[in-house]
């Protein structure tokens, strides 16, 4: 008997998510629309959670950092500040044949023999023309020399001869010159290249294509082919993701607006009004949940890459290293096993970056999610972006891969410095620290310090600042000014949602009283953030002083926590559905509840743990002592 098919985890958890009402298709009754997603009931609670766990260890719990709530359209004059108006795109490529569209970057490389055709002739013009040019081969022989044709060869035939005649003289509207490539893995016919070909030049008008002198060549790690048909790929353009729209009713080029595609952007350009209204001093932070929008070219694996999703990013200014070094004569050395749980005066960018790095480990542990789960990337000098200093992903092992969950980058004063340019409004703070410690320095150290930054200006090459910026620079900092520098911890939420749902996925096998066996998930959330806290049932439902019981149950719990009541069908199969769902605890309410089995029961409910299915016998006034406590 063969097996069953094995089903994909990916598959699965794409199932259980619609089927349990976590996240759905995007206007599925109109047949969707690609990269957007809703959530559905559970969906909504467990991102509302995640998005309050989040809030709270990121701003709440903590005195330096506080929060905002922007718009998600802006003046377009910050995009193009930000520089997402000319360089925040991707390589964009389309298929020759489908038109499908991938992201040039993101194609799977592959190896093979790529066959070539330097055009084609429709076959019907074809023989007419051959007829007259009296190439007396049938409609096979001369297919077949056509596909074997070299114009270049040194000592032609008469029937070359004739045939280079023949396109000489040959119809405009049955020829097509373009010359087109496929890429045909190891060991399959040139058939199925020829076939590709064919409906290529098809999309160019020529209806019964013969293909015009065939080469070969081989290839290893190529990302110029359509790996669902091999068809070439168009050269990569770039593509502009930020999505555009018209504010007022005049809709021109002027009135061009962007629905942001990151949340930080406002953070810089509400830094000052945060710094006068907030009594925040340098060392602190601003964070912000919201919406974010990118036309990615190709959306992908569900939610992870999703053209409408929500992000949670910190923005965390602190004092650029040279003024830590005047103020406490040095700045700290980051080494492994530095203690990174009190900030100190004397941190620089690489000790508060290691600290974010770790500040966001711990929170993600909080929430369930542990060192088996994440990875680290720390970016190289390659991948950093030119103002950067360091950045590290913190990376999730999806079903589909280990990928981005969040990034950490170390962005130097480069956003705000940017805003300043700009906007022509100073984005400096002053410092009374740092100009009385700059204050006690001689003229020498001043010089020092001038020189040194001159010539790690200078290492920079073409992206080197005038001397005189450095000049102007240093006799601010001096004064107590300066522009903030800033580390940058930037989360996916529905990235997240999509971590916590893969990683709570646990199938187990259960045999009934009957002896029949069957899988059953159990989505095992850390109670934290689970979209349901506790479900409450009678043990039965024709018992009114049951259900009476349980209600009054599930009213003293809903005021504190989220619980859901249910009293359909079996207590087994009500734990079941509760499983899927995620619930962390389960209250029956049954006789002994009510007292029938005398005075010591009276007023306990049994208690159940989703994890390990333990029970135990709880009084109701014990409840929410118990709870609360495991769900926030
Ligand atoms: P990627 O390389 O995966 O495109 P990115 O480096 O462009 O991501 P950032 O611009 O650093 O991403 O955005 C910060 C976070 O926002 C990412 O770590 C991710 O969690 C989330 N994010 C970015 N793009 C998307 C998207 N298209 N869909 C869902 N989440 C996203």
């Amino acid at each position: 008997m063969s097996q069953p098919k094995e089903i994909p985890l990916m598959e699965k958890i794409v199932s259980l998510c619609k089927r349990r009402g976590f996240i759905f298709q995007s206007s599925e009754i109109y047949g969707g629309i690609n990269g957007f997603w809703d959530y559905g009931p559970l969906g909504a609670e467990l991102k509302r959670n995640l998005r309050d766990t989040w809030w709270r260890a990121m701003t709440r719990q903590r005195e330096d950092v506080v929060g905002l709530d922007a718009t998600i359209i802006m003046h377009p004059a910050i995009w193009k500040a930000s520089g997402h108006v000319d360089t925040f795109s991707d390589p964009m490529a389309d298929c020759l044949v489908t038109k499908k569209r991938f992201r040039a970057d993101h194609v799977d490389p592959q190896s093979g023999l790529v066959y070539t055709y330097r055009g084609a002739l429709n076959g019907p013009t074809l023989q007419a023309s051959a007829a007259t040019e009296g190439l007396g081969l049938d409609e096979s022989q001369l297919n077949n020399a056509m596909l074997g044709y070299d114009a270049e060869k040194a000592a032609p035939s008469e029937d070359d001869k004739r045939i280079a005649k023949l396109l000489l003289n040959f119809p405009a509207a049955g020829y097509s010159d373009h010359a087109f490539s496929v890429l045909v893995p190891p060991g399959k016919p040139p058939e199925s290249a020829r076939k590709v070909a064919k409906q290529f030049y098809q999309t160019r008008n020529i209806q019964e294509p013969v293909l015009l002198r065939e080469t070969t060549a081989k290839v290893e790690n190529s990302r110029a082919f359509n790996p669902e048909n091999g068809a070439q790929l168009t050269e990569p353009k770039p593509f502009n993701l930020m999505f555009h729209t018209y504010v007022g009713a005049t809709a021109t080029d002027e009135d061009k607006a962007y629905l942001r595609p990151e949340t930080a952007q406002a953070i810089f350009a509400q830094f000052k009004n945060v710094v006068d209204s907030s009594r925040q001093k340098v060392p602190f932070g601003i964070c912000q949940i919201g919406k974010a929008f990118r036309n990615e070219v190709t959306p992908r694996n569900f939610t992870f890459r999703s053209r409408e999703f929500e992000q949670m990013e910190l923005e965390f200014f602190i004092k650029p290293d040279e003024a830590i070094e005047a103020a406490c004569g040095s700045v700290a050395a980051w080494s492994e096993g530095t203690d990174l749980s009190k900030p100190q005066d004397n941190w620089g960018w690489e000790m508060w970056h290691r600290y974010w790095v770790k500040e966001r480990t711990d929170y993600y542990n909080s929430i369930g999610l542990g060192t088996d789960v994440l990875a680290y990337h720390w970016q190289n000098k390659d991948e950093l972006a030119h103002y950067a200093r360091a950045c590290v992903d913190i990376l999730f092992k999806f079903p589909f891969g280990t990928e981005e969950l969040e990034g950490i980058a170390a962005r130097g004063d480069f956003d705000l410095s940017q805003h300043q340019r700009h906007s022509k409004k100073p984005q400096e703070v002053f410092d009374e620290d740092v100009k009385k410690a700059f204050a006690a320095w001689s003229d020498d150290q001043k010089a020092a310090l001038i020189a040194r930054k001159k010539g790690e200006n200078a290492a920079k090459g073409d992206k080197a600042t005038p001397e005189v910026d450095i000049d102007a620079w240093c006799d601010k900092l001096f004064k107590g000014f300066y522009v903030p520098h800033v580390i940058e911890p930037s989360a996916g939420l529905d990235r997240l949602a999509l971590a916590v749902i893969a990683a709570a996925f646990n199938e187990i096998e259960k045999t009934d009283t009957k002896g029949a066996k069957e899988v059953v998930t159990i989505m095992k959330f850390h109670p934290r953030i689970a979209p349901v806290k506790v479900g409450v049932f009678p043990l039965l439902k024709n018992k009114p002083e049951l259900v009476a019981k349980a209600r009054e149950v599930y009213d003293l719990l809903k005021k504190h926590l989220t619980a859901f009541y249910d009293e359909g069908g079996s207590i087994g199969k009500r734990y079941a559905r509760q499983d899927e769902a995620g619930t962390p605890f389960c209250i029956t309410v049954d006789f002994e509840t009510l007292g029938e089995k005398g005075d010591e029961l009276k007023d306990t409910v049994t208690l159940r743990h989703r994890d390990d299915g333990r029970q135990e016998r709880v009084k109701i006034s014990d409840l929410l002592g118990l709870l609360l406590p495991q769900v926030s």
